[in-house]
């Protein structure tokens, strides 16, 4: 099996609505609404160090996806002071081994930046179940989209074994 979409098809391609310009502000932005990273809104970190910051989803259907904040409210890569943007790697090396080693049954961890809903850098961290190869590559979020939610404390259960193999 190859990657598959999480529908049946017949799928009807359409046309992209108008565009937005200028587009409206994200959260954290001038004019948006404040970030929830930086005012305690987002879920409680289940492992932090001097950098970073790694939280569980709400509403999610994939235990063990989890994603990674940087302490200070910067964008993107291009934002990050040089010092985190060089232990950024170090510290998805570590998350990626301890999804590994905390769940069962990962094939691949994927990486995923969007940046379209908060301006706080963060990246998501999405374990690709082992066998599911119709959600390879782009299509595991989603699936991950489609597929019934489960309970927050279970994908706050999984995010705590990740931390305690950080
Ligand atoms: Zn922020």
């Amino acid at each position: 099996m190859t990657m598959t979409l999480p529908y049946c098809e017949p799928l009807v391609p359409r046309e992209p609505g108008e565009r937005q310009i200028p587009e409206p502000p994200r959260r954290g932005e001038p004019g948006g609404p404040p970030c929830g990273i930086c005012t305690g809104k987002a879920t409680k970190a289940v492992w932090s160090d001097e950098n970073w910051t790694l939280h569980p989803p709400v509403g999610g259907s994939l235990p063990g996806a989890v994603w990674l904040a940087s302490r200070v409210h910067v964008d993107s890569f291009s934002d990050l002071p040089e010092e985190l943007a060089a232990d950024f790697g170090r510290v998805a090396a570590r998350v990626e081994k301890a999804m590994l080693t905390a769940l069962d049954d990962v094939a691949r961890v994927h990486l995923y930046r969007w940046g379209d809903g908060g301006s706080h850098f963060h990246v998501w961290f999405l374990p690709r179940p082992l066998g599911m190869l119709e959600a390879s590559g782009m299509m595991l979020p989603l699936w991950e989209d489609v597929l019934p939610n489960v309970p927050n404390e279970e994908l706050a259960a999984a995010a705590k074994r990740i931390a305690a193999a950080m």
